[in-house]
């Protein structure tokens, strides 16, 4: 099975939105190969994602709400029509923002109760959190509520600690090092801190090694090098925790199925240049969709199609 952990929606008036939240700040994108493309210029109908899914042999992919989107609009354009192929992550927000995206100081009530809703009635599976993007840390006491919430419907979240070339990210807010404390003060909760911590990924490794509900993706970091995903994934096999790695593509990681291909056979490649073992089969299904299933609790039998 394979299960793509980590990707957006880009319907039209998903990509409309994000359009209109990132195009507040200069941003842009560049692909492996070379050209730049603006972040929010990317739209596929959720037909397409399906079609190209199915073409890269993906059975699963998580949608991942940026915080912009109505959670409603998640679920009436992917969850409710497709069943079983996309899984929904909530955008949670535990401040609300000012007019330029930005934080202010109040906690997000509305939003809180919102994601609880979208979870408990809607069927969305986990939560995602974007601290660094607006602009509040992890260990905010206002996110607290948020993560007693997951605790309480026992469901995983996923977090953005890493660095992005977006430009309005607050960096100081990014460092995977800043959520170590709820890591002690949730222990059972299964976070995913994506992008293997980019460029931090030796600090994200040693909080796997430590915290054994503490998972990652390889997400975005293709975008940063397919040779330095390999290298992480050696890393994280040597400390021991690469059980805990995911696939996930981004926006940016595409096409799908190179990506696929890389985890497949290219990371052997780069393995063997290195002097180092081969990624056994079990290793590389574990990473396309085994530990996926792990962490979004899915029973691996009902989880089939
Ligand atoms: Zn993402």
């Amino acid at each position: 099975m394979i299960i793509n952990i980590h990707d957006h929606p880009y319907d039209i008036k998903s990509s409309q939105i994000l359009f209109q939240f990132f195009s507040k700040f200069a941003t842009e994108r560049h692909y492996l190969d070379g050209t730049i493309v603006d972040r929010g210029g990317f739209v596929q109908a959720p037909e397409e994602s399906i079609k190209e899914m199915d073409e890269a042999g993906v059975d699963k992919t998580v949608i991942l709400n940026s915080c912009a989107i109505p959670n409603e609009h998640i679920y009436e354009t992917y969850l409710k029509p497709y069943p079983g192929r996309f899984i929904g992550f909530t955008g949670s927000s535990p401040v609300v923002r000012d007019a330029n995206g930005l934080s202010n100081n109040s906690f997000n009530q509305k939003n809180w109760e919102d994601t609880r809703r979208s979870i408990t009635e809607l069927g969305f599976t986990g939560m995602k959190l974007l601290p660094a993007y607006e602009h509040y840390s992890a260990v905010d006491p206002r996110v607290y509520p948020f993560y007693a919430l997951a605790a309480d419907l026992n469901v995983p979240i996923i977090m953005h600690m890493a660095g992005t070339p977006v430009r309005f990210v607050a960096l100081q807010h990014a460092r995977p090092i800043d959520a170590d404390r709820v890591l002690f003060d949730f222990p059972t909760l299964r976070f995913n801190l994506p992008h293997m911590g980019w460029p931090w990924e030796d600090e994200l490794l040693a909080m796997m090694v430590r915290s054994p509900n503490l998972y990652t993706d390889i997400s975005q970091i293709g975008e940063t090098g397919l040779k330095r995903t390999a290298k992480c994934l050696i890393t994280a096999r040597d400390f021991g925790v690469l059980p805990r790695v995911m696939f996930g593509t981004d926006p940016l990681c595409r096409p799908i199925k190179m990506y696929i291909d890389f985890i497949k056979n290219g990371i052997n490649k780069v393995a063997a240049e290195q002097g180092e073992r081969p990624f056994t089969e079990d290793e590389i299904n574990g990473i396309l969709g085994g530990t996926a299933l792990k962490f979004l609790g899915l029973n691996p039998e009902t989880a089939k199609m």
